[in-house]
């Protein structure tokens, strides 16, 4: 197949996916909703169900200019700009990985960012079923990796990634929390580290992830404090700052790590 060809394919299946996403986004923060059930979308605001030629990922956004066909309600932003974006990484990582097992562990690993990175931002939460799917999907494919390489290492250095990622983070929530005399960081965000240390192995890995989510969230924490005037004392979650700066680290991890070196003068 041409290259063209498969961008295209790749392009459609990451908007298929970022639908399914989007309905993991929706329904998993609500108590009375499950993924399975109802089987329909339907529309928050008039519960009217959706049809299937109102619910094609992007498409049906533009043409509906972004309300619903019977309320006239707004359709949030964030649902096409969640299929977009799945659309665009799965494309992303395919010029990275080309055709490789590699390549389906980077898919998957940003299936599931995406829905924490969404759910995180808004509900300040970290939903442990989602985690539980990257740890399930992301052992079976670096297992599968680390079989056709033929190479143990390739496992037991993604397994210590798991182990001391969330042991990193469990540590600086703990130490965060004594210092400041509140909880400084949800569990679910230890956990998350985890399944980071699991999809990206150690040990630069982790110090470029937990470094570079540091100090974004610090910059923005500090731009939403000075600029918009937000509330000092309002939480601001950490998982989508842990999940950017995993896609950085999963794309250009040895670039990044190799012009620090240079940087500091110790290569
Ligand atoms: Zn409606």
């Amino acid at each position: 197949m041409d290259d063209i060809w498969i961008h295209i394919t790749l392009f459609i299946f990451g908007l298929a996916i970022g639908s399914f996403l989007n309905v993991c986004i929706y329904r998993i923060p609500l108590p009375d909703k499950s993924i399975y059930s109802p089987r329909r979308s339907f529309c928050p605001e008039c519960n009217q169900s959706i049809k299937a030629y109102d619910n094609i990922p992007l498409l049906s956004y533009l043409l509906l200019g972004g309300k619903c066909r019977y309320c006239k309600t707004k359709i949030s932003i964030i649902y096409p700009i969640v299929e977009l974006a799945t659309a665009v990484l799965f494309i992303v990582m395919y010029l990275r990985f080309g055709k490789t097992l590699e390549f389906v562990l980077a898919v998957i690993f940003v299936s599931v960012l995406i829905p924490i990175f969404v759910i995180d931002a808004r509900h300040y939460i970290i939903p442990n079923g989602i985690s539980l799917t990257g740890l399930i999907l992301g052992l079976g494919i670096v297992g599968i990796i680390a079989y056709q390489k033929g190479s143990i290492d390739y496992l037991r250095i993604r397994l210590i990634g798991f182990v001391a990622g969330g042991l990193a983070l469990w540590l600086i929530a703990f130490i965060g929390s004594a210092i400041m005399r509140k909880t400084a960081m949800g569990g679910g965000d230890v956990k998350l580290m985890a399944i980071i240390g699991l999809f990206l192995g150690a040990w630069k890995e982790l110090v470029m992830v937990i470094g570079i989510s540091a100090l974004t969230g610090a910059i923005i924490g500090t731009l939403l404090i000075v600029i918009w005037k937000r509330d000092r004392k309002s939480p601001i979650p950490f998982g989508p700052f842990l999940a950017g700066a995993s896609v950085v680290v999963l794309l250009w991890g040895d670039q990044l790590w190799e012009s620090y070196l240079r940087f500091a003068g110790w290569n």
